[in-house]
């Protein structure tokens, strides 16, 4: 096939309100222009003053997505990869921070000896160079850059300055902008409204930007009356109006994109003439299965102090999507409060009482850490299926020290510096670090895992690759005596000197994991330990609860009020 001779640039930015799913619209995007033939790679431009997301709070920034060279980067990564199959990097997400960082070094190293350093130029043209980065060396047919932030944010200026400039130095056949708004219903007036959307764009020209294509999110469908006046007021064809209409799934949006023509549209302006068509099949597969699931559903209860804010938990839910659908059942998603249990006196029970299985999710610091202690607890002595990540994994080994190794004061010294038996204790390079800034045990590591496990089952080999990010980890001289109550220690680092996977022989379903398996859960690749997981689940709430119900030996429930 001929391929363009340079990469032709898509850039996507949004307006009118933020949360629209600009990352969903390029992820999609990419999958449509991918399946197509073409070979596309997404990154994503961040306006804060962050060098990374890895310091932000995950109430201020969700999920932080790590890469397999260890970047702590926006969750928006993880669409790319799910959506498009291919892996990120460091080079896939830009801060404004990292820019100014960039510059001020540069300044201080004299590369601009005599000259009083600025917004315009330097600052811009170091947002271009970087612009130009990706794209370089040939391998690339279309790179998409989506722009963060909602047009008139005073932060991100920078990024669309770079942007018009990069238009007149490629032309308009090599680089496009596809401009993401809200046409919100208005329901005493059962009518659509475009004028935020007219503004949206106002705004954007009076950057000295014309987008090329709007795509207009709304909650019903736009018709073409609608499209022909947001295009007339906003200087584009009607067929330039593209409609997003709310789906039942994030995974629909690429099929409603591609009857809407999208990739036609931009093919078409880019001057792409070679492409083949669109091969979705997989792709349609998977939404139905995710949509209509012949084998029922479980309930799995995800365990985590951020649980008022999902998108801290994005990669674990989009992964129980994926493994649902190739275990063909519905999974409902119960978000507990790890505190809950605390507040509660420890009676986990009460909440775990109609779920076919315990996540235990990553997380920080010492609040609600007891409520997970004790989460586990009840998984563990109910044989209810149990995936402890991270932190989850961590917490699991405490509540195994004291409740069956009979270390009563068992803990992290990450929760408790003068612990007296830190079964989970700071990694030996970490002892030193004294910055944030990402300092942890970052990216992919190898792992070994032991035959005859249900690790290996559900892997199927014996060395895997998964990311991490932690400070903290399992403590050798507790090793031996974990063994001897019933632990395995089913996966190590190659050199056998770290623990990266716990599971217990006698139970149902119980494996805890230092890594992060959700961040390598693809629609094309559903992650094998989600997978197992899953199915553990179906298994069980398929027949196997109802028993388990009659014999748990923690109390249930607390007596109905009145
Ligand atoms: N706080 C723990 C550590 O640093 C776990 C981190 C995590 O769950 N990602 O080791």
């Amino acid at each position: 096939m001929a391929r363009p001779k340079n990469v032709k640039h898509i850039f996507v930015t949004g307006g009118v309100v933020s949360s629209l799913g600009k990352g969903i619209l390029s992820a999609s995007l990419g999958l449509l222009l991918k399946s197509r033939g073409l070979r596309v790679a997404i990154q994503k431009y961040d306006p804060y003053i962050n060098v990374d997301p890895g310091t932000m709070s995950p109430y201020q920034h969700g999920e932080v997505y790590v890469t397999d060279d260890g970047a702590e980067t926006d969750l928006d990564l993880g669409h790319y990869e799910r959506f498009l199959d291919e892996p990120t990097s460091q080079a896939s997400n830009l801060t404004m921070g990292r820019v100014y960082k960039t510059v001020i070094d540069r300044e201080r190293q004299g590369d601009y000896l005599g000259g009083t350093v600025q917004v315009v130029p330097h600052v811009i043209d170091a947002i271009k160079e970087k612009m130009n980065e990706q794209g370089k060396g040939g391998t690339l047919d279309v790179l998409i850059t989506e722009i963060g932030g909602t047009i008139g944010d005073i932060e991100s200026l920078p990024f669309l300055e770079a942007m018009r400039q990069m238009k007149l130095e490629l032309g308009p056949k090599n680089l496009l902008n596809i401009h993401l708004t809200l046409v919100p219903y208005i329901k005493a007036a059962c009518e659509l409204k475009t004028k935020p959307t007219q503004h949206s764009v106002k705004m954007l020209l009076e950057t000295g930007i014309q987008p090329d294509i709007l795509v207009c999110r709304s909650e019903k469908p736009l018709s073409r009356e609608i499209k022909n006046k947001v295009g007339h007021f906003c200087n584009l064809h009607e067929s330039d109006v593209i409609g997003l209409n709310d789906c039942d799934t994030i995974y629909d949006v690429p099929l409603m994109l591609l009857n809407e023509q999208l990739d036609i549209r931009v093919l078409k302006k880019l001057s792409i003439k070679k492409y083949s068509a669109p091969e979705l099949s997989y792709w349609r597969d998977f939404c139905n299965k995710v949509k209509h699931p012949k084998d029922g559903e479980v309930t799995i209860a995800i365990c985590g102090k951020y649980t008022e804010y999902p998108d801290a938990y994005k990669s674990i839910l989009e992964a129980l999507v994926h493994t649902g659908a190739v275990n063909n059942v519905k999974v409902n998603i119960k978000l507990v409060r790890s505190e809950d249990a605390e507040e509660n006196g420890g009676k986990s029970g009460k909440f775990l009482k109609d779920v076919d299985g315990l996540l235990v999710a990553p997380g920080f610091g010492d609040r609600g850490i007891e409520g997970k202690i004790s989460f586990i607890r009840h998984a563990r002595e109910n044989n209810i299926p149990f995936l402890g990540i991270c932190l989850g994994m961590q917490c699991a080994s405490i509540e195994f020290a004291r409740n069956v190794c009979g270390l009563a004061e068992a803990n992290s010294t990450e929760f408790n510096k003068r612990c007296r038996q830190p079964v989970i204790d700071l990694m030996e390079n970490q002892k030193k670090v004294k910055e944030k800034g990402g300092t942890m045990r970052l990216g992919s590591y190898p792992c070994i895992l032991k035959e005859k496990t249900k690790v290996h089952q559900a892997y199927d080999k014996f060395l895997i690759n998964e990311r991490h990010r932690h400070r903290y980890e399992f403590n050798n001289d507790y090793r031996e005596l974990f063994e001897n109550n019933g632990m395995l220690f089913s996966g190590t680092s190659p050199n056998s000197e770290l623990v990266e996977i716990i599971e217990l022989k006698d139970h149902r379903w119980f494996v805890g994991v230092q890594f992060h398996p959700e961040l390598k859960s693809r629609v094309r690749s559903p992650h094998p330990l989600f997978k197992g997981f899953v199915a553990a689940a179906k298994a069980y709430a398929h027949g196997e609860r109802q028993l388990s119900l009659e014999s748990v030996t923690l109390p249930l429930e607390e007596p109905e009020e009145g």
